[in-house]
């Protein structure tokens, strides 16, 4: 079932997501919903907190290399109570956007590298090293977990542009 996205200023996004005790199967119907929502609006990720649900879910979809080496996206991913540590000191800047922020796309600094422990759909752990792609999608969306929105991380370049942005969603939320 596709979900409604809550979007700036929803406070929501100002939550920080507590701690699944048990992943029943209200909370894997969630997530599947999440990868229906994500997918419905042409995302590569999307955290609780951006359908209305402040619990430590997240759901990507990795670019991948196909057979003729072409960047697709791959299957989705479910990450349930996420913990990131040892991001690498290198860092790289690309564009980013947010299903919660219509419109709005800046670049964002991130390091390329981090380490994710977590739970899968069915309890088992993830303990892995992500790069690149997957690490910012990641990072964007454990952002939300914690209550935190890409635009925090805006280079100061951005900050008229964003002002402006920003007021035009605000705007358009209360029509
Ligand atoms: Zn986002």
């Amino acid at each position: 079932m596709k979900l409604d996205i809550k979007y700036y200023p929803d406070p929501i996004l100002k939550v920080k997501a507590i701690e699944i005790k048990e992943i029943t199967d209200n909370i894997k119907k969630m997530a599947y919903d999440m990868i229906e929502t994500m997918d419905a609006y042409n995302g590569v990720g999307l955290a609780a907190n951006q359908i209305g649900e402040a619990i430590k879910i997240l759901v990507l979809r990795p670019e991948i290399k196909n057979d003729k080496g072409e960047i697709v996206l791959g299957d989705p991913e479910i990450y349930i109570n996420s913990i990131f540590s040892n991001p690498s000191i290198e860092k790289d800047v690309m564009v980013e956007g947010c299903l919660s922020f219509p419109g709005i796309h800046i670049e964002i600094e991130r390091p390329v590298k981090i380490h994710v422990e977590a739970l899968d759909i069915n309890g088992k752990k993830i303990s892995e090293d992500f790069y690149d792609f997957r690490a910012r999608v990641l990072m964007h969306e454990n952002d939300h977990l914690n209550g935190k929105v890409f635009i925090e991380r805006a280079h100061k370049k951005d900050k008229e542009f964003l002002k402006e942005a920003l007021k035009k969603l605000r705007k358009s939320r209360k029509l």
